[in-house]
């Protein structure tokens, strides 16, 4: 029944399996005492029999407090059978009791005479009983009277208590008393109570203090869950508890313990977690202080408030945002509070007739968000003041309006000659909260005069054999004032070999005279003051079969009433002709629906009206004012010089003409003195300017002839000539700025060319820029090629050309086309690319006339775009077929211009386009050895010469040039020495990047 206990309930190491697993962590079992002898102030008063066995005596402990003890020492006597009885001990809900003594035995050895019957043990014995039994007296003497005590037979033994440690009479006389201590369990027990007894049989003991416990698992919180007292029931396993989780704190799985036997916590599982606002500290979940926050479930620790938000109270799950500052829906508590971003900054435009691209930069503050986007409002202004209303609905934007994560937009289909106001605004994830701390960038243009787009719907209205009567709607966008259409048309299959052409005021027109049961093409296209618009698509018609062959010849009455119609009809005719022959007579000069023919195609039949050559006329005065509006010298006032031209000054000014607003004009003047040929060739570029309409072309205002100075006046340019202005902006435009530049300038090239126009002087210098960074080309003089420009030299031939912007057939042998304008705008481009760089820089004439024909080609600007090269090459090919016509040029352009992208490629970056390197015969050099390699591989004469100066000589020492070099090399080819400094610089870089770098 009983078992050796491991002496003391506390301190105990876990159940050995519990060793070495993380989990199994134990807490010491709570030892709660049902007796404790030494607690007893007074008499114990337990029962003992016979009366000299067991005696209850006062002592003191090994702390001197007093305490009861129970002694007997009947060494000297035989048969001994002493019992000390306690009183009756409730065990409460314990299954398992322990009971401890404490106690002092004396050495049989020690005691002189005895004669043995001495004894050095005791026992221990229990006896269950569901109550306190009734007392029948203490002390007494026989056998029965013991039994009728004690019921001695009905107590069971715990044990035989013997000493680790007697004592002997010379301890005592030390005064060493040697106590021991001995646990016993008992249980399970089942019975409300219990008495314990102690047998003496001939021993000398005194049993200092007896304690009986039994063992309890603690309250106790353990991962946020609290467990409460619990004693182990069952004496073979664990009893299972279920804890609560402690307050803010809610379960994330159930959690458990084991209560063991020795009341001790086995195995933790399960956790509670501290509720948001709440955080773990000293097992409890306790409130997050002001400036920290937890948003969530779960035991992190509070979080300090991110930056620009904050809490003031206790417990916060969230901080709140600082004045101004947001949070979007979709950020979670722990970002910072960010605002709206500032605008974007240096918004520009280049308007292109009626479109617009806008470009920007990014705003100087993003607000502390990446979800950066931008959107651009468009508002139409008109009035005095200006009242601005949203665009219509029609205007289109590229790639769109709103949402834009690129720093540009295009804005197509705006109406032509009307401001607009752009608002661009950059926004980010919490704009929408705070409308008022919203900012934008406003730009606003005035849109370019347009051609009108085609016309789309074309009705027939009535055929007849001979005549087609048709209607059509104005274009969609007239863009102006219609002025006139025109209507070709031709025999189908003829395919356009031979056509006719109408005009007609109004949306509607007969065709007459076409054969019968004949399928006709038609195309019309509308005009206005700033030219033709794209023609319509091919709209096929047939005239009606003829009537004599398609009737069935049993239709005989049918056959009367045509031939009866017929004859009416063509005496209606007859008589028509008169009255409209009468009428037109008339009416000519009101309605002139003109008609031409063309035949086999052999005439030129352009986009728009052809040129006329003021030469062709006798008297040049006349082709004036054919093409030029006579002003009033009173109507216009000169501010001032703004430059120099070859038959005067050229001043700015104002023009003020009647019922019009006042407009800057420039003003080219006739100096005095001039002769009958000056004065015709200076007003020569008025009768040629004067044909021209279109927003790259500069406009002629007018001239005045007819009293002194002679003056050709027009639209003024802010900017002045191209070359300069990109001279002193060096460096400071985007990619996408200057290619709506060049873009204008192809555009107008391509309206010239469509006029049937060479203009034999195209160059940067001859292109004037106005405030709005729209490029008009300017210098129509007949004379300019031949004397009026400074860069015309004179061929072998005798005649003045502009060498270096000049195709090598226009040079050779004078043949001036629209392919040879296409070679000087290749020329432009470098020029503009290179921000003004003079082409092939001081190289004379002649090496440029030799080199060009030897196939040598300029090489690419620094930080040219591959794509611009490439065209400049195309511009370049020494077979003008092959070059590019301006329509082309325009469309890439626009393709550049659409994906700004590409401009990131740049040629000195990319693997040089082939025909860079290639000779006319075609050999193509992929690798040099030396510079002078390189140089001729390059095909760029003025490097080859200027480095042959310095002895650059192989890969090794090449990138061991030194900038003294580069200026060495700018020194030996005078002029700006920045520029060719930087692009020898340039090439230098690429050719070392196939360089290996010495150590
Ligand atoms: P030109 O005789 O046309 O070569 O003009 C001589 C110089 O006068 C040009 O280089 C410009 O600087 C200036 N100029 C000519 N026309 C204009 C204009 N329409 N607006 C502003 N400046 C002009």
């Amino acid at each position: 029944m009983g078992r050796r206990g491991g002496g003391g309930g506390g301190g105990k190491p876990c159940a050995l399996w519990c060793e070495g697993i993380e989990s199994c962590l134990c807490s010491p079992g709570q030892m709660i005492n049902l007796l404790d002898s030494k607690a007893s102030q007074g008499e114990l008063r337990w029962l003992s029999y016979p009366l000299h066995g067991w005696e209850e005596i006062s002592g003191v402990d090994e702390h001197y407090t007093p305490i009861r003890t129970f002694q007997v020492c009947n060494v000297m006597e035989f048969s001994q059978n002493n019992w000390l009885r306690t009183n009756w001990i409730s065990r409460r809900s314990a299954v398992k009791i322990y009971v401890e003594l404490k106690f002092t035995l004396r050495d049989c050895n020690s005691i002189p005479q005895v004669l043995g019957t001495c004894k050095e043990t005791f026992n221990l014995l229990y006896l269950e009983t569901e109550q306190e039994e009734e007392e029948g007296g203490r002390g007494g003497g026989g056998e029965r009277d013991r039994d009728s005590h004690f019921r001695e037979h009905q107590f069971s033994k715990i044990d035989t208590i013997a000493a680790d440690e007697s004592f002997t009479q010379m301890d005592l006389g030390d005064r060493i008393l040697k106590l021991n201590t001995e646990v016993r369990e008992v249980g399970p027990m089942t019975k409300r109570g219990f008495y314990l007894a102690f047998q003496d049989v001939g021993a000398c003991v005194a049993l200092v203090s007896v304690r009986v416990y039994f063992k309890m698992c603690p309250p106790i919180v353990r991962n946020l869950a609290s467990f409460p007292d619990t004693v182990p029931t069952d004496s073979q396993s664990l009893v299972e508890v279920r804890g609560s989780c402690v307050n803010h704190s809610k379960e994330e799985e159930p959690p458990r313990m084991y209560c063991s036997m020795e009341g001790e916590w086995l195995v933790p599982i399960g956790k509670c977690l501290c509720n948001p606002g709440y955080e773990e500290r000293a097992s409890a979940c306790q409130t997050c202080r002001p400036g920290f926050y937890k948003s969530a479930l779960g035991n992190a620790e509070c979080a300090k408030c991110p930056p620009h938000s904050v809490s003031h109270h206790e417990g916060a799950l969230s901080c709140a945002c600082e004045k101004n500052y947001f949070r979007a829906e979709e950020d979670p508590p722990s970002m910072s509070c960010t605002r709206p971003p500032s605008a974007p900054r240096n918004v520009i435009s280049v308007i292109n007739e009626t479109s617009v691209i806008l470009d920007w930069s990014w705003p100087e503050d993003t607000g502390g968000r990446r979800d950066l986007f931008f959107i651009v409002l468009c508002k139409r202004c008109q009035g005095q003041p200006l009242r601005c209303v949203p665009c219509r609905s029609k205007v289109r934007f590229l790639p769109w309006a709103s949402g834009l994560r690129n720093t540009t937009v295009t804005v197509t289909d705006l109406l032509a000659h009307t401001n607009y106001t752009f608002e661009v605004e950059a926004q980010n994830g919490v704009s929408g909260q705070a409308p008022a701390l919203r900012q934008y960038a406003a730009v606003t243009i005035t849109t370019n005069q347009a051609a009108p787009s085609p016309v789309t719907v074309i009705r027939k209205e009535s055929t007849s054999r001979n005549s087609i009567s048709l209607s059509w709607l104005e274009p969609e966008r007239p863009n102006g004032i219609i002025l006139d259409y025109e209507v070709k048309y031709y025999e189908k299959q003829e395919q356009e070999t031979s056509y006719t052409i109408l005009r007609a005021r109004g949306c509607n027109v007969t065709l007459n005279g076409l054969k019968a049961d004949t399928a006709y093409l038609l195309q019309i296209r509308a005009r206005t003051a700033a030219g033709y618009g794209a023609s319509s698509r091919s709209f096929e018609f047939e005239t009606s079969p003829d009537s004599a062959f398609s009737m069935s010849s049993e239709s005989s009455q049918v056959i009367l009433i045509a031939i009866s119609s017929a004859v009416a009809i063509i005496l209606l005719i007859v008589l028509l002709y008169v009255v409209i022959n009468r009428f037109c007579c008339h009416s000519k000069s009101k309605h002139p629906d003109e008609k031409r023919h063309f035949g086999n195609g052999h005439l030129r039949l352009p986009g728009i009206r052809t040129y006329v050559d003021p030469h062709t006329y006798e008297d040049p005065s006349q082709a004036v004012h054919e093409f030029a509006k006579e002003l009033d010298a009173s109507s216009i006032a000169i501010d001032k010089v703004v430059g120099a031209g070859e038959f005067g000054e050229v001043c700015s000014g104002r023009l003020k003409l009647p019922s019009k607003k006042e407009m800057c004009v420039a003003i080219k003047t006739l100096k005095a003195g001039y002769t009958d040929k000056q004065r015709r060739e200076f007003l020569a570029e008025a009768s040629i300017m004067g044909q021209f309409d279109h927003p790259n072309i500069i406009r002629l205002e007018g001239v005045v002839t007819r009293s002194k100075p002679v003056m050709i006046v027009t639209e003024y340019m802010e900017n002045g000539s191209l070359d300069s202005f990109l001279r002193k902006h060096d460096a400071q435009f985007t990619g996408i700025q200057l290619v709506g530049m060049l873009r204008g300038i192809a555009s107008g090239m391509k309206y010239l060319s469509d006029m049937g126009y060479v203009h034999r002087d195209l160059a940067a210098r001859n292109i004037l820029v106005n405030s709005n960074l729209v490029c008009k080309v300017s210098d129509f003089g007949l004379s300019r090629v031949l004397e009026d420009d400074p860069e015309a030299a004179y061929t072998t031939r005798g005649g003045k050309i502009p060498i270096r912007w000049t195709a090598p057939e226009a040079i050779a042998y004078r043949k001036f086309t629209s392919s040879s304008d296409a070679w000087s705008y290749g020329i432009l481009l470098w020029e503009v690319m290179s921000y003004g760089e003079r082409p092939y820089w001081e190289m004379s004439n002649q090496d440029v006339i030799k080199a060009v024909d030897e196939g040598y080609r300029l090489p690419p600007p620094m930080d040219c775009p591959a794509a611009l090269y490439q065209l400049m090459l195309d511009c370049w090919q020494k077979e003008r077929n092959n070059r590019p016509k301006f329509e082309h040029i325009v469309s890439i352009l626009d393709k550049l211009i659409r994906n700004p992208g590409t401009l990131k490629i740049t040629a000195n970056t990319t693997s040089r386009p082939t025909n860079q390197l290639l000779e006319q015969s075609g050999s193509e050099v992929t690798s040099w050895d030396t510079v002078g390699d390189w140089m001729d591989g390059m095909r760029t004469l003025p490097c080859k010469e200027a480095f042959s100066g310095v002895c650059y000589s192989s890969c090794d020492t090449m990138p061991k040039t030194s900038t003294e070099d580069l200026k060495k090399v700018g020194g030996t080819i005078a002029g700006p020495q920045k520029n060719i400094v930087s692009s020898l610089k340039a090439s230098l870089d690429t050719h070392t990047k196939n360089c290996p770098v010495p150590v």
